[in-house]
């Protein structure tokens, strides 16, 4: 395996686009983790361009450097093999044979030995990762940020499988165990009285925007570790999760959320979680704002969570003496 590129060496702006410079990878690599794109927005109830997500991460992640100081100045591309796997095949407009596809891609890097840490994409992207994780490692817990619940039943005629749909799909389809999992961040203007507590109805705990803000960073970061414990999890963060003044290309913006100062700040408080898969979605660049902000900010969330998960396997190498 090659080393990524180092931008000491070599300007950022130079080389063929890939997550945070490293090199490409697959299955058949020998990496511990590989960003895979899932470049799908099909599922999107309003805005669309989210396909375009997963190239403006990459772009923008090139401003990322190796050290994570939150997390004890781990150098992430020492702890970790890393590779960047390109993106899952999508059929645009079709959403059925995507959700297959997408499935498919996730599921030969899951059966490699490899976690997938997702840029997305729309937020259905996350069910066919859910579905990949359940069928070879069993259900896991979720850890997910966003203002929205995204466990509405249907969109339209029959959105099955739209952006608002996919945790409540993965309950019914036995994919997450809810009993350990929480939803984080959700505010503002509702459908129907019961489009948070709808959630709660399913099993989820639910930490609301002004929740977090009541009980303070560190104690939220600590109110999600507790649910969470040392299960097998997935973290999945939709943009939106973030105020619209600093996260503003997004499908759904809703306002009044946390600074992307306030978010970087509870992801780095959280300990090194259980991880066995992540995503990052609904990064959508026709709506960023100058200076590509949103795709600036997604790039710097996946990065947190490859620093969350280098500590995790660090830490685990300590305690193996
Ligand atoms: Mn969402
Ligand atoms: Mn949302």
């Amino acid at each position: 395996m090659q080393s990524p590129s180092d931008s000491l060496a070599s300007p950022r702006f130079c080389g063929v686009p890939t997550f945070m410079r490293l090199p490409p990878g697959g299955p058949n690599d020998p990496i511990d983790v590989a960003i895979l794109g899932l470049p799908s927005d099909n599922g999107s109830p309003f805005r669309t361009g989210a396909r375009f997500g997963p190239n403006a991460i990459r772009a923008a992640s090139v401003m990322l450097r190796p050290i994570n100081p939150y997390r004890g100045g781990l150098n992430i591309f020492a702890a970790l093999r890393l590779a960047d796997a390109g993106d899952a095949e999508v059929v645009p407009g079709y959403q059925e044979p995507t959700l297959v596809a997408l499935e498919q891609a996730a599921a030969e890097l899951i059966g490699a030995g490899i976690t997938p840490l997702c840029l997305g994409g729309d937020h259905s992207v996350s069910l066919p990762v859910l579905r990949a994780l359940a069928k070879q490692r069993g259900r896991v817990a979720l850890v997910h940020f966003d203002s929205h619940t995204d466990t509405w039943d249907r969109y339209f005629a029959d959105r099955l499988y739209s952006a608002g749909t996919p945790f409540r799909r993965a309950v019914e389809e036995n994919l997450v165990d809810p009993a350990r999992s929480i939803q984080v961040g959700m505010r503002g203007s509702l459908f129907r009285a019961d489009d948070v507590s709808q959630s709660e109805t399913l099993g989820y705990a639910v930490l609301t925007t002004d929740e977090i803000f009541a009980l303070g960073l560190e104690n939220a970061a600590r109110a999600v570790a507790a649910r969470v414990g040392d299960a097998p999890c997935y973290l999945t963060f939709d943009l939106d999760f973030v105020d619209p003044g600093c996260a503003p290309g997004v499908q759904t913006p809703e306002a009044g959320g946390p600074t992307s100062r306030e978010a970087l700040a509870l992801l780095r408080a959280l300990p090194p979680l259980n991880l066995l898969g992540a995503d990052v979605v609904e990064t959508n660049p026709l709506f960023d704002g100058p200076g590509q902000i949103t795709a600036l900010l997604a790039a710097t969330v996946a990065a947190e969570i490859l620093a969350m998960m280098a500590a995790r396997k660090a830490g685990l190498a300590a305690a193996a003496g």
